[in-house]
């Protein structure tokens, strides 16, 4: 259910509905917009149908809620969010945000060529694994904290907010020390305790599409991590298994205007893990800013034939150079900029 407030509710109206809800065993998320507030509240609706909330004072509407999301919801927030991502980079804005970095940190050498190079070209953030989600258990499998320190190392010196996967609960705080941004893997995508844990940070997150996970499935596990107090989320499209076996995944590029439709939250894509091919990342990358997506993330890596995973779909730092300026034409064209 969400409840509208009136342009003009004070604090005090504010405050004495959010403390009515909390007495019936509800949980209100108070969300302040521009224009009015809005409370999100959890919990079975029928408690609160017994109670009349209109006739509070303060309040305007009151809805339930349709979609079996509420806190992702169009209807619980109708301007887009803007997410601070660490040194000023939001992520939502009129501003398309790259992000990009190496599959996996291999060493602090390789990973300072990659981020100064990309930074060098436009890249605002700087990404790296240090724990890999590997199909099989027998290869890289990342640095670990090692590789934490070199991503925070190399993201002050350069002045790049950083972001790292997280893939197991025990490692939360620890990535969350040295890093901007959880990611939270497409293999994760419905680890609901993990994301009940990242949900309980207030770091950013950017929540993979899983693998064959449907929109509605993709913005559920978004809820857990809204559901959890923590509002910093970005959604990440990275294609999905279809029977198409000519790229690694298939880009659902259809998934960025229907997000853009359902939730307030930012929508940015993976060409990179969509195709498995660094050829056809450019194309991939620009369709997706045409789509209306607010960032990229992709794979760069200085010698991408000794890249220790992921060599195929990695950019080296001079085709991802190329890659930059016919996509800041066509976020021009969409009054956006890059
Ligand atoms: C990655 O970003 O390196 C990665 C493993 O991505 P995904 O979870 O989308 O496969
Ligand atoms: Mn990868």
């Amino acid at each position: 259910m969400i409840i509208v407030l009136r342009p003009e509710a004070t604090e005090k109206q504010i405050e004495h509905i959010v403390q009515r809800v909390t007495k019936l065993g509800l949980k209100p998320l108070v969300s302040k917009g521009t224009e009015r507030t809005i409370i999100g509240v959890i919990g079975p609706e029928d408690i609160l149908r017994a109670t009349p909330l209109e006739v509070f004072p303060g309040v305007e509407k009151v809805m339930p809620v349709l979609s079996p999301y509420k806190l992702v919801s169009r209807e619980f927030r109708k301007e887009n969010s803007v997410i601070e991502i660490g040194r000023g980079i939001k992520i939502g804005s009129q501003e398309i945000i790259i992000i990009a970095g190496p599959c996996a940190i291999e060493n602090y050498e390789s990973l300072y060529e990659a981020a100064k190079s990309v930074k060098a070209s436009g890249a605002k953030a700087l990404r790296g694994g240090a724990f890999k989600p590997r199909t099989s258990p027998y290869t890289f499998q990342g640095l670990g904290e090692e590789g934490l320190k070199y991503l925070k190392d190399v993201g002050d010196k350069l002045g790049l907010p950083t972001v790292t996967e997280v893939m197991d609960t025990r490692d939360i705080e620890l990535v969350a020390r040295y890093a901007d941004v959880l990611q939270i893997g497409a293999r994760n995508m419905q680890n609901f305790v993990l994301l009940k844990e990242v949900g309980l940070t207030k770091k950013p997150v950017i929540l993979k599409r899983g693998l064959s996970a449907t929109v509605k499935e993709w913005l559920m596990s978004a809820e857990y991590i809204l559901a959890g107090g923590n509002m910093n989320v970005i959604l990440c499209e990275r294609g999905i298994r279809t029977f198409e076996d000519s790229t690694r995944n298939t880009l659902d590029i259809s998934a960025i205007p229907v997000v853009k439709q359902a939730s307030h939250l930012p929508i940015i894509v993976d060409p990179s893990h969509a195709c498995g091919r660094w050829g056809l990342v450019g194309p991939l990358a620009r369709a997706a800013v045409a789509g209306g997506c607010d960032g990229l993330i992709i794979e760069v890596h200085p010698r991408p034939e000794e890249a220790l995973s992921d060599g195929a779909q990695s950019l080296t730092p001079e085709s991802f150079a190329e890659l930059i300026p016919p996509i800041k034409q066509i976020a021009n064209v969409l009054g956006r900029k890059v």
